[in-house]
C-alpha cells in the first residue's frame, strides 16, 4: 500500500509556533525522510469560510501568508503538493455523500467541535457548514487515500470521525477508502502548545501566538511579557514549573546545544528547573534564554520567507501546480466512490442494457 500524507491549515492568519511544533516540523521531517509516496498539504479555505463566511477577504489574503509560512519552514514543492481546498470540486461532492453516513448526535458529541462552538460564542446560532466541518475534513483526508495525518492533539476527534466514515462507507458500498492514522509529535507539550498568556492552546483566534513571521523585536516583546508563575515575585522566591509557560516552551524548543551556547552555567533543562524551584533564579534570565532559543529556530525560517516574499507570483504558481496535481488524485477517488455507490449511470453499460431488456429492447 502506498504511504500518503494529507494535512493542512486554515488560512485565518499567519502560522505560529503552535502550528510549527504541533504539525509543520513533523511534516518537513516526514517529507525529508523520503518514506512517503505522496504528500498533500492543503490550505483549508473552504473550511475557514464555515466560521468566517462574512469575511472572505480575510481568507483570500491569508492564503499566500500560509503558503509563505509553509515554504519558509522547508515544505518543498518538488516533494509536496501544496493546494487550495476550494479549487477541488471533488472534496465538496464527497462531503455531500458522506453526510448520509454520520448522525447529528455523533457530530454533537465531537469534543473539538463542542469546544470550538463555545470559543466562538455560537450558542444556538451554529452555521450548519461549521457544524458539519468534521465531515468535510473526512472528505479531504479520504480523497487522497491518506494513510498518515500529522496534526496537533486537538485534531484527534476529527481523525477518529474520518476513520468511522471510512469504515461505514467501505461496509456499505465496498472497500474503496483508506483509514488514516494520526501522527502526533512525541514531545508531550508540542501536541498542544499553550499561548503566551498561559491559556491551554496557542491559537490564531485567541491572539496569544508568536508568529513564524514575527520580527525579532516583536518576538522579544512577546517573550518578555509571557505568563510565568504569578507567585514568583522576588528572585529569591521559589518558583513553580507546572503551568509556567516559559518552561513549557523550553520543554518544546531547547536543546543541549542551546545550553552549551547560550547558558553554559547549566548543563541541562532539569538543572535550570531545579534552580528555579529552589529560588534564586529570576524570570528575566529564563526569558532571555528562551528568546535566544526561539531566535535560533526562527531566524532561518525568517530568511527563507524573505526570499519567497520577493516572488509572490511564483508562490501562486506553486499553489496552482500543487492544486492541479491534487485535483487529479481527488477526481480519481471521487470516480471510484461514485462507482461503488452506483451513481455512475453513463459509464455503466450493464445498467443500460438491463434496463433496456426490461422494456424488451
Ligand atoms: P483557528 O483559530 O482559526 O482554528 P488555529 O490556530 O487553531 O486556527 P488551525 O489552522 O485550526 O489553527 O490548525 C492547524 C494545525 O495546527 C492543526 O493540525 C492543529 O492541530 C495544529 N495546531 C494549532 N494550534 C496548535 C497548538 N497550539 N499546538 C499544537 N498544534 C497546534
Ligand atoms: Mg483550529
Amino acid at each position: 500500500m502506498k504511504k500518503i500524507i494529507l494535512t493542512g491549515d486554515r488560512p485565518t492568519g499567519r502560522l505560529h509556533l503552535g502550528h510549527y511544533v504541533g504539525s509543520l516540523k513533523m511534516r518537513t521531517m516526514l517529507q525529508d525522510s523520503g518514506e512517503f509516496d505522496e504528500i498533500y498539504i492543503m490550505i483549508a479555505d473552504a473550511q475557514a469560510l464555515t466560521d468566517n463566511f462574512d469575511n472572505p477577504e480575510k481568507i483570500r489574503t491569508n492564503i499566500v501568508e500560509v503558503a509563505l509560512d509553509y515554504l519558509s519552514v522547508g515544505i518543498d514543492p518538488e516533494k509536496s503538493d501544496i493546494f487550495i481546498q476550494s479549487q477541488i470540486n471533488a472534496l465538496t461532492e464527497l462531503s455531500f455523500y458522506y453526510m448520509n453516513l454520520v448522525t447529528m448526535a455523533r457530530l454533537q458529541r465531537n469534543p473539538t467541535v463542542k469546544s470550538e462552538i463555545e470559543m466562538r460564542g455560537f450558542a444556538n446560532d451554529i452555521p450548519v457548514g461549521f457544524f458539519t466541518y468534521p465531515i468535510s475534513q473526512a472528505a479531504d483526508i479520504t480523497a487522497f487515500k491518506a494513510t498518515a495525518v500529522p496534526v496537533g492533539e486537538d485534531q484527534e476527534p476529527m481523525i477518529e470521525q474520518a476513520r468511522e466514515i471510512v469504515r461505514k462507507f467501505n461496509n456499505t458500498y465496498g472497500e474503496v477508502l483508506t483509514e488514516p492514522e494520526i501522527i502526533l509529535s512525541d514531545n508531550k507539550v508540542c501536541k498542544r502548545l499553550p499561548g503566551t498568556d498561559g491559556k491551554a492552546k496557542m491559537s490564531k483566534s485567541l491572539g496569544n501566538g508568536i508568529y513564524l513571521a514575527d520580527d525579532p523585536e516583536t518576538v522579544k516583546k512577546k517573550v518578555m511579557s509571557m505568563y510565568t508563575d504569578p507567585g514568583h515575585i522576588r528572585i529569591e522566591d521559589p518558583g513553580k514549573i507546572e503551568g509556567n509557560t516559559v518552561f513549557t516552551y523550553l520543554d518544546a524548543f531547547s536543546t543541549k546545544d542551546d545550553f552549551d551556547e547560550f547558558l553554559p552555567d547549566y548543563s541541562c533543562l532539569d538543572e535550570l528547573k531545579e534552580h528555579y524551584k529552589n529560588g534564586g533564579l529570576g524570570d528575566v534570565k529564563i526569558k532571555k534564554f528562551l528568546n535566544k532559543v526561539l531566535e535560533r529556530e526562527l531566524e532561518p525560517i525568517r530568511k527563507r520567507r524573505a526570499c519567497y516574499e520577493k516572488d509572490i507570483p511564483g508562490v501562486y504558481e506553486i499553489l496552482k501546480k500543487g492544486t492541479e496535481n491534487a485535483k487529479k488524485t481527488a477526481d480519481n477517488t471521487l470516480k471510484e466512490v461514485k462507482e461503488a455507490m452506483k451513481i455512475n449511470y453513463f459509464d455503466d453499460d450493464a445498467l443500460i442494457s438491463s434496463q433496456a431488456l426490461k422494456y424488451g429492447g
